[in-house]
């Protein structure tokens, strides 16, 4: 067989580089950049890849396979889109491979039907699988392929998913996927007139003689004609509603010859049918940030709008937005959290409408291929949570990102481990886009580009309306534990405030960072306490399932009724969670209705929104919640925030504790009093007098930022230096340590850098595998960073050649968070 074209594919592995295949002579008029073809790859497996150049030439150095399909006839991406892939795989140690994984929605689910195979990077060294992995891995050897469905058959249980999932994230196993086969269209029964009708309007009269003795037709056909004066694919339903009729009345009519019903392709996003709304008039603030803003985009391609809670930054946005898409241009606006995305897309939308998608993880997967082609196609503004960087803009005018500070945007796992912020900022970059970070407490990275006039600085020091920011307290809990006023974890003085603005009919924000009950189990006789079986860390005693849970891994079991060591009882509860918190609250104002919000409450598409709405509604009075009710929100009626232990954030084994602590206390208190009035924040703490906690009761940004930029260049931590963390992990302890000292080795005599560890990570064992960490420092020099990822792929190289050795994985997070 000869052949005249090759083209160069991305496979869906983390491979480190691109691969050739040949064209045949059936595929050559179809085959382009960014369409999926179905490639074999190693010893008879088959994956779609995507197709990123063509070529008349074979490779060299390699017998070339043919190309077995075309799995699309457009384009999935533009050019743009593997540029930007190419950046974040180099930036961030990942691959194009992983990156892609990563970008395309996942146009299947986890079906029944769904194959597995087992990867070709995964050597026959099974030897740290679970028992149940390993069953299925060797299946996998002898078998190629099978669905999930026969893997169930194989252990002979009910649940594998989690197995699946986990070999899948492990990237031990991958899945058969092709787009054609999955993505289902949806589709609605509409009613149109039949021909001659519908060519000739003038009959229509004839059509109402045919229905004369049949007033429930002559209704519906009415109505359709009132329908289909102002739109066209009318529902059936939609019709009987309006006729106040039924299928009867319709078939008559379809009978008749006079309707007829098809078949029409539907979107599953929702659309927006009520009418737009007028944005707000600007306030004098607006306008001037505004100007200032258009000002600074003259010469920098970035701004840092550093606006005091409640002060109108949304309003702001929607004004750059205008502009930037009545110039044909595409917006995209990302923010940290999901839960955020539903109050700010209820804003958005009354102005405009269905010109404003939103992406986040919780779409399914039919959703997100819509959302994906509706961008591909142009849709001018997206709203989404970090992932949204990877749609298929094609013209990207303007970037937004709301509360830039937030450690959220941070991918954690799996690879590639980016920043939304920075990541969109590199993709703004490659359209030539503008980008506003807003924030009311801006990352420490961006402020300092800011004062050195990387990016335009502008501020909105006043809230909306003039109202004052909160006034906030803070009650010394020593003082209150020594004269006996603490009751449980409620100061007397924060039980007054909440009493107060419970009678003024206002509602009440409770911040503790931590979800359950209680924290720790333990026994006073001997000291022992619960622990997880996989990880070395406490398990957490959750009241409504009335079991005790790992929040690392989901192991949980019930409750021991004396300590398992030496049978004293009962065993002690200590620290507390929001669960706590709630039920205590319910001793303390029994009339008051209490909601809260944390990870165990907002599961599902809707979760969030159902209690966002709740308490809008004030159907509750008292919202207890975790880092989720630190942002963004915005409520009207606010009068009260308590933050129940500002101890907690404040002494985190982590360089950014400060930054963050500042940044949540200050957050949560902006939900308070954002309307009509001034509100209160109340801070209760054991180490009252911490510098932090007294410059977000003055306000003081200016004042905290300096002191804590001083000891980042003291210590030799970001914005200065640039951060490489490993995590090096291995279900055996000694392969861990002598893979960790090896790769440490290897770096500490190639890197221009500082290499510090390799230690213990701060929960050495988590899901039975044993972790350490290494810590690298570099400076943020030109070069150097490509410099350090050549040494370390040596070092992963050499590791994985040591017997033994081979399992040992090396996780790389570049800027962690
Ligand atoms: P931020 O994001 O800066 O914390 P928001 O954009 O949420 O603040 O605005 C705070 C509140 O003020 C919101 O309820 C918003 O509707 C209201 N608001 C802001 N600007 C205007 C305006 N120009 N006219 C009327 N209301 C406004
Ligand atoms: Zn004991
Ligand atoms: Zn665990």
């Amino acid at each position: 067989m000869t052949y005249t074209l090759y083209a160069e594919v991305v496979l869906p592995l983390p491979l480190p580089r691109v691969f050739s295949y040949a064209v045949p002579e059936e595929f050559v008029s179809k085959l382009q950049f960014g369409i999926r073809v179905e490639v074999p790859f190693g010893k008879n497996k088959r994956y779609s890849a995507l197709v990123v150049s063509l070529s008349n030439t074979p490779p060299e150095g390699y017998k070339v396979k043919p190309i077995i399909n075309i799995l699309d006839d457009e384009p999935i991406i533009y050019p743009v889109q593997y540029q930007f892939w190419k950046w974040i795989a180099g930036y961030y140690f990942s691959t194009v491979g992983e990156v892609m994984n990563a970008a395309l929605p996942a146009y299947l689910k986890l079906s029944g039907e769904t194959n597995i195979l087992l990867s070709p990077l995964y050597s026959d060294n099974f030897e740290h699988l679970s028992e149940k992995e390993y069953l299925i891995a060797s299946a996998l050897k002898n078998r190629e392929e099978f669905s999930i469905d026969e893997a169930r058959k194989i252990l002979d249980q009910k649940t594998v998913m989690p197995i699946i999932k986990k070999m899948l994230d492990e990237k031990i196993i991958y899945l058969h996927e092709t787009l054609k086969e999955k993505y289902k269209p949806k589709k609605v029964l509409c009613v149109r007139y039949a021909e001659p009708y519908a060519s000739d309007s003038s009959k229509l009269a004839q059509a109402f003689e045919l229905t004369k003795s049949a007033p429930k037709q002559t209704e519906t056909l009415l109505a359709y004609a009132q329908l289909s004066k102002t739109k066209t694919d009318i529902r059936k339903q939609e019709l009987y509603k309006m006729a106040n009729s039924s299928a009867a009345a319709l078939n008559g009519l379809v009978k008749k010859g006079i309707l007829e019903i098809y078949d029409k392709n539907i979107s599953r996003i929702e659309t927006y049918d009520d009418d737009l709304a007028q944005a707000h008039p600007l306030t004098a603030q607006q306008t001037r940030a505004i100007g200032e803003i258009d000002r600074h985009f003259e010469e920098k391609n970035t701004v840092l709008l550093h606006g005091v809670t409640g002060s109108g930054k949304t309003r702001v946005y929607i004004e750059k937005i205008w502009e930037a898409i009545s110039n044909g241009g595409q917006v995209l606006y990302i923010l940290p959290e999901i839960a955020l995305t539903s109050q700010i897309i209820g804003r958005l939308r009354q102005i405009f409408g269905d010109d404003i998608v939103v992406y986040h993880s919780r779409l399914n997967n039919n959703e997100r291929v819509e959302i994906w082609q509706q961008v591909l196609e142009g849709k001018p503004i997206v709203l989404s949570a970090r992932s949204g960087v990877f749609l298929p803009f094609q013209h990207l005018k303007l970037l937004i990102v709301d509360e830039e500070h937030d450690q959220s945007f941070k991918q954690f796992d799996p690879a590639p481990r980016y920043h939304g912020r920075d990541a969109g900022l590199m993709l703004a970059n490659l359209f030539k886009a503008k980008s506003i970070l807003g924030t009311a407490t801006p990352s420490l990275e961006t402020y300092v580009n800011a004062k050195n006039n990387k990016y335009g600085l502008v501020s909105m020091p006043d809230r909306f309306g003039n109202i004052m920011l909160p006034k906030i307290f803070l009650v010394d809990l020593k003082k209150e534990a020594k004269e006996h006023k603490l009751q449980s974890h409620f100061s007397s003085f924060l039980l007054d405030e909440i009493k107060a603005t419970l009678a003024n009919k206002q509602q009440v924000i409770l911040f503790q960072n931590r979800r359950g009950y209680a924290p720790t189990l333990t026994c006073n006789a001997c000291g022992w306490y619960s622990e997880c079986k996989n990880c070395d860390i406490g398990l957490t005693y959750h009241k409504y399932s009335d079991n005790l849970r790992c929040h690392f891994c989901g192991f949980h079991q019930k409750l021991p009724h004396a300590c398992p060591t030496c049978g004293t009882q009962p065993l002690t509860l200590a620290g507390f969670g929001t669960q706590k918190i709630e039920e205590e609250l319910k001793i303390f104002f029994p009339q008051a209705k209490t909601g809260r919000m944390d990870y165990d409450t907002t599961g599902g598409k809707t979760g969030f929104e159902r209690i966002i709405n709740a308490f809008d509604a004030r159907e509750i009075e008292i919202l207890v919640g975790t880092q989720m009710v630190t942002k963004g929100l915005d409520f009207d009626n606010v009068g009260l925030v308590g933050i129940m232990s500002a101890d907690q954030l404040l002494f985190f084994p982590d360089f950014r504790a400060a930054e963050r602590a500042f940044q949540q206390m200050t957050q949560v208190s902006g939900r308070a009093g954002r309307k009509n009035k001034r509100g209160k924040v109340v801070i209760q703490a054991f180490q009252s007098t911490h510098p932090v906690i007294k410059d977000v009761m003055d306000g003081q940004f200016e004042t905290f930022i300096q002191r804590e930029l001083a000891e980042r260049k003291a210590f030799g931590y970001p914005p200065y230096m640039r951060l490489i963390r490993l995590t090096i992990k291995h279900r055996q302890y000694q392969n861990v340590e002598t893979g960790a000292k090896l790769v440490a080795h290897i770096l500490n005599r190639g890197i221009k850098g500082q290499v510090i560890g390799p230690a213990w990570h701060a929960i050495p064992r988590i899901r039975n595998q044993y972790q350490m960490t290494i810590l690298i420092k570099l400076s943020r020099q030109k070069g150097i960073l490509a410099h350090t990822r050549s040494i370390l792929d040596q070092a992963i190289v050499s590791l994985k050649s040591q017997k033994g050795l081979s399992g040992v994985r090396v996780n790389v997070d570049v800027d962690p968070y």
